[in-house]
């Protein structure tokens, strides 16, 4: 870019957010935190050359662990919080009649509903995004478990998202204008810094996650990361709090479509019966079913949005093959869908450290203390397009 004229050693181009991550790893006061997200052990190879869908896990963790992290924790724990809190909320507006409710974890739908559909922001789940949920979590109940300064701690998230840094730095993610998620570094960005420390994520031995109170997850957080994860996992967890026992045939088939807008109609049992579901993925798709639902036109219950073709999968973050990217992305979420059936537990409300955070610190799900720490709210930031130079001209001189 612009800094290659200004600086032919390329010296500013390489000042990023690695830096501060570096900064926080050398200074003996900063406890850091790191989470990667769902996503992350599935694409994550590729930089390092391997097959698309290689899971890197356990890998991704020594290599977060050999850059001199204190803890590393995954984001798959905050997804299953995300149900347990989504879920409550789906039900609970069901319940009271209210219709076409939409997923709320992916910030990049976020943004584009506030600029370009304000008008649909009530029907926006205010369960906040994993990433976000993760790191409210991390500043309060982790520190207060460990015993630790929470003014000492460093979030540092490694996300497949360029819209997870804008969403980090909002202004609502913050406490006292301290961020709950400090540092937020792409894909690319963190295969950077591992390069430029010397480490080869291929020939480093796999190790596993920290376990302090913020540990495991289920098949249910796993598959967040692909299209129709999100609403399946929440169907999950949603059956379970309908009829007191959990659905059988755990695997929603239903939901796992390619298509850009998907509908499946799936039996919630009990006392709600048949609801039918959207699944969006790719924002052009998303455009018509906001306008159907705002023009009344719409009978979807529940409503799934991932801007990112195929889910985070395949977010803005990976490296993407022009040539193979349908079946990369396939091989990726393949693997995903490995991972749930390999887990010990599948669903988000057997998590057992999910539900020692409950019993311990939030109450329940869509409690006080949770709306605090795991709920936001969103702001209509529509703009007004300047047409024209005269426009502008007006602007200026009406503002002199
Ligand atoms: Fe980010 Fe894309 Fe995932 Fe949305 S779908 S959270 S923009 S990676």
């Amino acid at each position: 870019g612009q800094c290659v004229l200004v600086c032919p050693t390329g010296a500013l181009g390489e000042k990023d957010e690695t830096e501060t991550v570096v900064d926080y790893l050398y200074d003996p006061d900063v406890v850091t935190v790191f989470q990667f997200a769902p996503a992350i052990r599935v694409g994550f190879g590729e930089e390092f050359g391997l097959p698309a869908g290689t899971n890197v896990e356990g890998q991704v963790i020594s290599a977060i662990r050999a850059l001199g992290a204190d803890i590393v924790l995954d984001t798959n724990f905050a997804a299953d919080i995300v149900i347990m809190e989504e879920g409550t909320e789906l039900l609970k507006a069901y319940g009271e009649g209210k219709r076409q409710l939409f997923t709320s974890c992916c910030p990049a739908w976020i943004n584009f509903a506030e600029k370009h559909y304000p008008e649909i922001l009530p029907h926006l789940s205010s369960t906040r995004s994993p990433q976000q949920c993760f790191g409210s979590i991390a500043k309060t109940y982790l520190p207060e478990k460990m015993d630790i300064d929470p003014a000492k701690v460093r979030v540092v998230s490694i996300m497949p998202c360029i819209a997870k840094k804008d969403e980090a730095g909002r202004a609502m993610y913050k406490k006292d204008g301290v961020r709950d998620v400090d540092v937020v570094l792409t894909i690319r960005e963190f295969a950077r810094l591992l390069r430029r420390e010397g480490i080869d994520l291929k020939s480093l031995e796999p190790s596993t996650f920290d376990n302090p109170y913020m540990g495991g997850y289920s098949g249910a957080g796993a598959i967040f990361a692909t299209t129709g994860g999100v609403m399946e996992a929440a169907v999950r967890t949603m059956y379970y709090a309908v009829n007191g026992e959990e659905l059988e045939g755990i695997e929603v088939t239903a939901l796992r479509g390619f298509e850009g807008v998907r509908s499946a109609v799936v039996d919630l049992g009990g006392d709600i019966g048949e609801v039918k579901l959207a699944l969006c993925h790719g924002l052009k798709g998303v455009r018509a079913v906001v306008e159907d639902v705002l023009a009344g036109r719409s009978d979807f219950d529940f409503i799934e949005v991932m801007a990112c073709p195929g889910g985070c999968v395949d977010g803005g973050g990976h490296l993407r093959s022009k040539k193979a990217y349908l079946p990369h992305a396939l091989k990726r979420r393949e693997t995903l869908y490995e991972i749930d059936k390999q887990s010990n537990y599948r669903q988000s409300h057997n998590n057992p450290m999910v539900q020692k955070l409950y019993d311990d610190y939030l109450g329940r799900p869509y409690s006080e203390k949770s709306h605090e720490l795991l709920h936001t709210h969103y702001i209509a930031r529509q703009q007004r397009l300047k047409q024209t130079i005269r426009d502008i001209w007006n602007d200026i001189t009406m503002s002199t």
